[in-house]
């Protein structure tokens, strides 16, 4: 029986999109392995934080979560229902508890639609109210999230860039969702701005009982709104901990070095700490390396890593709750130990 308080729960995910050639007939000369083989569970009320550098698959696996995407294997399961294979059809009613909130505030609101009307769309997608009804709660909805509602008539480009993540999060919320997806819905914003709209997600997730898939770039980001955080790698997780487990010590290398990267308020903290620089770029997951797929950035590679791909477990003495996918973890006094304790 499933657990009671998992609200979503991914086993062996996977998406490849083909790659075809040929002007009349089309052949599959290859696949892109955007996401293979992810597993995790987010409980309900939680942020769990999914962190990687472009290009490693959280988005494309943010939308085989709200199925978006459909997926080439594995099972997506909300509230203890395989979501995997429903039709568009089938999907409505659990649209409604699962919503995205995207990364570009310019690009994802139609800029000729008032964004009264942008943010009731769920409203009449999902016929849950119209008229006077409809235009009074797009106002209870503006003002939750920090908009003026005396401002309903206004278009997209009327709005700073930080307003419009705002009209953003007003549309996920109209619905009343159980899980919002938010893919990088800061990045595209000025520092200042972000920890504004990442406070109102948190408020939000106070007051409504949220449950949060926060993906970023950057470990700093989801540092503070995140109770667990998975780490990604071309296609796979790499590591997931509780947040404080592994901004304390991150076991996976790449994690490490996304840590060292990661900004920090403290400026001694910052002077003091070694920033590890990884060498080349991610490979393409059209031909991901063999073995474990970081081998040949990883400082701490050796030959038994390029033949044998590790499993996703918990190592050294860790907790349960601390897995990593490396057959050689960093250890506390490791040079690669250095990210958030230096
Ligand atoms: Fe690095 Fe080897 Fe661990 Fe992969 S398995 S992260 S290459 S040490």
């Amino acid at each position: 029986m499933s657990d009671p308080n998992v609200l979503l729960r991914l086993d062996g995910v996977v998406k490849h999109f083909p790659i075809r050639q040929g002007i009349v007939v089309k052949k599959q000369i290859g696949s892109v392995r955007a996401v293979d083989g992810v597993s995790l569970e987010v409980r309900r009320g939680e942020t769990l934080g999914l962190v990687g550098e472009t290009g490693c698959g959280k988005s494309t696996l943010a939308r085989c979560i709200t199925r978006l995407h459909s997926l080439t294997a594995g099972t997506v399961t909300f509230e203890g229902q395989d979501i995997s294979t429903l039709s568009r059809r089938q999907m409505r009613p659990i649209r409604r508890d699962i919503q995205m909130i995207f990364q570009d505030p310019y690009g994802s609101l139609n800029p000729r639609r008032r964004v009264g009307s942008i943010i009731g769309d769920p409203f009449a997608i999902h016929g849950l109210a119209d008229g006077p009804a409809r235009k009074l709660r797009v106002q209870e909805l503006m003002e939750l999230v920090g908009l003026n509602p005396e401002h309903y008539n206004r278009f997209p480009a009327d709005f700073s860039g930080g307003q419009r993540q705002r009209i953003g999060v007003a549309r996920a919320l109209a619905s009343r969702p159980k899980l919002i997806v938010c893919d990088e819905p800061v990045s595209a914003l000025d520092v200042s701005i972000q920890a504004q709209v990442i406070n109102l997600l948190e408020r939000l997730q106070d007051e409504l009982g949220l449950t949060y898939v926060f993906i970023a770039h950057d470990l700093s980001v989801v540092e503070h709104v995140s109770d667990r955080v998975a780490v990604m790698y071309l296609g796979k997780i790499v590591e997931q901990a509780e947040a404080d487990q592994l901004y304390a010590g991150p076991r996976h290398p790449y994690s490490a070095a996304l840590l060292s990267a990661a900004s920090v308020a403290d400026p001694d903290l910052a002077d003091r700490r070694q920033r590890i620089i990884l060498s080349g770029d991610v490979p393409s997951p059209v031909n991901p390396p063999s073995g474990c797929r970081f081998h040949p950035r990883c400082p701490k590679a050796q030959p038994r890593c390029a033949g044998e791909d590790p499993d996703l477990v918990s190592r050294l003495d860790d907790p349960s709750t601390h897995v990593t996918a490396c057959h050689f973890p960093v250890v506390p006094g490791d040079d690669l130990a250095a990210g958030r304790v230096a």
